[in-house]
């Protein structure tokens, strides 16, 4: 099994900050792993692939950590924690902050919306307040599915930032993984990095050369920052299709890693499953990993 983290905020952090379904609060993170440790081996990515390669399947009992899209101060808090009790984890980081100053597409949307930069935002041409948790969410999901629709997710958000730009202290709280942190991890036994693509674009929207840049370009950059090679790929919101995983492949990859497979291919180390954790609460977390231990 393989967990899927996204960002884990400080313990004193109110529960409805972001309640895009990504908010995991710190305590929250290290109860889930204490409990995992108990009944699962936690390896690194290189030893789950290892073995998924040679049996095909995952292995009860063996677990491996991973985080996606990567902010820097989601990796300042856990980082010490893995390191201190040698848990490994790999960081399927982006890249494009490196070279300008802002969010990814979907993380100045989930900012705007959640932040109360603004008290309401204009949707084509429609009035969203910003007031309460269940309007935030219902404009954030209308600026995600107009995303979903676009054919360049990243150009809506940056013609949209034009009318609601965001302060700079915002920006820096949503900021993905610095050089440093990068160098950081290029250096460590425990830590690993993986590509999730220069700017975090839906694949399937997208033709396979820009792909490929996408892909490999990331890489690239994640390579020199870390000095490290990076061998391990994982597909953009979990979506993918079949030039995706050429892509992945001509890039040098040696596995891609989906949350749901679509069996597209007959290698299965291009579309190896992870359970994705959204969420603080025990109950569910036992219950997505009941499947394969019965406590
Ligand atoms: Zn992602």
């Amino acid at each position: 099994m393989i967990l899927l983290y996204h960002m884990v905020f400080p313990d004193a952090t109110p529960s409805d900050t972001w309640n895009a379904g990504l908010v995991l609060r710190f305590k929250d993170f290290k109860r889930q792993i204490k409990w995992l440790k108990r009944f699962y081996h936690i390896v690194s990515l290189d030893e789950y692939v290892n073995h998924f390669q040679t049996v095909g399947k995952p292995k009860a009992r063996l677990a491996a950590l991973t985080f996606d899209d990567c902010y820097s101060r989601t990796f300042q808090l856990v980082s010490p924690f893995l390191n201190d009790n040698e848990i490994p984890a790999t960081f399927f980081a982006n890249t494009l902050h490196l070279e300008q100053n802002s969010l990814l597409w979907f993380v100045y949307f989930n900012a705007l919306c959640f932040e109360k930069v603004y008290p309401e935002l204009s949707i084509e041409g429609n009035r969203y307040p910003l007031s309460t948790q269940k309007e935030c969410r219902y404009a954030w999901q209308k600026l995600i599915n107009i995303a979903r629709s676009n054919k360049d997710a990243r150009e809506f958000s940056l013609n949209f930032s034009q009318d609601y730009p965001l302060p700079p202290e915002i920006i820096t709280k949503y900021q993905g993984l610095s050089k440093e942190q990068l160098s950081q991890i290029g250096a460590s036994h425990i830590l690993s990095l993986g590509g999730h693509t220069h700017s975090h674009p839906y694949l399937d929207q997208i033709s396979i050369t820009r792909q490929l840049v996408e892909i490999s370009y990331n890489k690239e950059l994640l390579e020199v920052f870390s000095a490290r090679p990076v061998d391990h790929f994982a597909y953009t919101g979990g979506v993918y299709n079949t030039d995706s995983i050429a892509a992945v492949k001509s890039a040098g990859f040696k596995s891609g890693f989906a949350i749901q497979p679509r069996q597209l291919s007959n290698d299965k180390l291009f579309e190896i499953p992870r359970t994705d954790i959204y969420g603080a609460s025990l109950l569910k977390f036992l219950a997505k990993t009941y499947g394969i231990v019965h406590v």
